[in-house]
């Protein structure tokens, strides 16, 4: 047995999603966390587990591959390395024969019914269901005979009676598993496709893969993988099984919903870098509360952090990590997402006032558009500013600008007529902007053209709000 001693030794890990739907926050920290585990000077594998053609498609695995480029995984992963099990078929049957060679595999030939009653005598007796053996001794030239008249078996692994599996889950501590609690399971399906656990175990020895990092949904099939590898004298690598990833409402996360997908927050306009240190920091201590790349991230992991408990999703601390990703983003960047509103000589002057009110990059584009083309209609808020000044106050304001006034003085003019206060600065920004919130003041004022101003605050005063 291997044993996990932190980060001495480089790793081989890898991520094998299976793609049957959209990769959720759950998927994306197992993902994470295994390319953490392999940096910097390991190795981590991108593999498809495609071979349940019924639930796979092609559009979930350009998905998945785009949700892990959108992370920042290329430069760590060979993409067009990726193996593919739906491609690998006769490599598990090779494997399968080496089994059937040494008679650690039989083939069993019992019915869906006998099955059943056998589960349902186990649980009357309230034992947890597991295959009885009734295939076990049947004479190897009598089950040749019974398949080549035509019978298809299931090939079951002979599981050793009376043993007890160990292994050191690098999460979970130690792990032991009486044999007598498997039962013979099943390796290769009557239709001679390799069972998943199978083919996944085969696949991580084959690529040389030394520590897996995944859910702990598949804590059930080590023992079963451990088995199978010693069997055939390959190497079993670590394991380590990550607890739940659960919704705010304590809900498990699924592919197929689409919710709490990487997809639904990108397009929401969250951050690769956010998501990363969120997800680094969920059911796992980093020891660091700044924002870091992913070299840093992998500098402070350790598979000891991670807690044994399921973790759950919080959004306001993603949206923490946002804000720290998107202060931490370079003004330039968001030149391009203005420009197509906001003149060239103002635009750097327009994502400084507008950083503080952008928590997602598409604020930008949103305060580009209402102080260069349309203001929102205004809110309630707006609304109840607008009214509480009343008609003289757009009178007072347009008639400054009328006489050629500078837009940048209409506080300092409206106050000398007699408003004042708040009042007076949430009701010029409901009648520019629609909103009583967003960029200073002082900035509105002087970054948008002044025909608009001008407009709006007209419109205001022959229409209200
Ligand atoms: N294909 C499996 C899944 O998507 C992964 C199994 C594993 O990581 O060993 O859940």
């Amino acid at each position: 047995m291997t044993r996990y001693h932190g980060r001495m030794d480089p790793r081989t890990t890898r991520f094998a999603p299976s793609p049957s739907g959209l990769l959720h926050l759950g998927n994306a920290r197992t993902a994470l966390f295994s390319l953490l585990a392999a940096l910097p000077d390991g190795q981590f594998l991108l593999r498809i587990e495609d071979s349940d053609r019924a639930r796979v498609s092609p559009a979930f695995e350009e998905a998945l591959r785009a949700d892990l480029r959108w992370l920042g995984f290329a430069p760590y992963m060979d993409e067009a390395a990726a193996l593919r099990q739906s491609q690998r078929a006769a490599i598990y049957d090779d494997y399968l024969r080496r089994l059937q060679a040494q008679a650690v595999v039989y083939p069993c030939f019992c019915t869906e019914a006998e099955l059943g009653a056998e589960r349902a005598q186990l649980r009357a007796q309230g034992l947890p269901p597991r295959y009885l053996g009734r295939c076990a001794g049947i004479d190897a030239r009598i089950a040749q005979e019974r398949i080549a008249q035509g019978e298809t078996p299931v090939w079951r692994f002979r599981v050793p009676a009376g043993q007890e599996i160990t292994f050191h889950d690098v999460v979970r501590g130690p792990q032991h598993v009486a044999t007598a609690l498997l039962g013979d399971f099943v390796v290769r399906r009557a239709q001679g496709d390799a069972m998943f656990f199978f083919a996944n175990a085969l696949d991580d020895a084959l690529s040389g893969v030394t520590l897996v990092l995944r859910g702990e949904d598949h804590l059930a099939n080590t023992p079963r993988q451990i088995l199978i590898l010693r069997a055939l004298g390959l190497a079993v690598p670590d394991y380590g099984h990550l607890p739940l990833v659960l919704s705010e409402a304590g809900t498990p996360l699924s592919k197929r919903d689409g919710a709490f997908s990487l997809a639904s927050l990108r397009d929401e306009g969250f951050l690769p870098l956010a998501v990363v240190n969120y997800l680094a920091r969920l059911g796992a201590v980093v020891g660091s509360d700044r924002l870091l790349p992913l070299t840093e991230l992998a500098r402070l992991f350790d598979c000891r952090r991670i807690g044994h408990a399921p973790a759950r999703y919080d959004r306001e601390q993603l949206l923490h990590w946002q804000r720290l990703a998107m202060a931490e983003t370079p003004l330039a960047e968001w030149i391009p997402l203005v420009a197509h509103r906001v003149p060239a000589a103002d635009r750097l002057r327009f994502v400084t006032a507008t950083r503080p009110n952008a928590l997602f990059p598409g604020d930008y584009r949103r305060w580009a558009d209402i102080l260069y083309g349309a203001p929102e209609s205004p809110d309630a808020a707006a609304r109840t500013a607008l009214a509480a000044v009343g008609p003289g106050f757009f009178r007072a304001a347009s008639a400054h600008l009328d006489a050629g006034g500078a837009a940048g003085d209409l506080p300092a003019v409206l106050k000398e007529a007699g408003y004042g206060g708040k009042g007076l600065f949430h009701a010029l920004r409901a009648a520019l902007t629609g909103r009583v919130t967003g960029p200073e003041l002082k900035d509105v004022l002087t970054l948008m053209p002044r025909a608009l101003t001008v407009q709006r605050l007209a419109r205001i005063r022959d229409e209200g709000c």
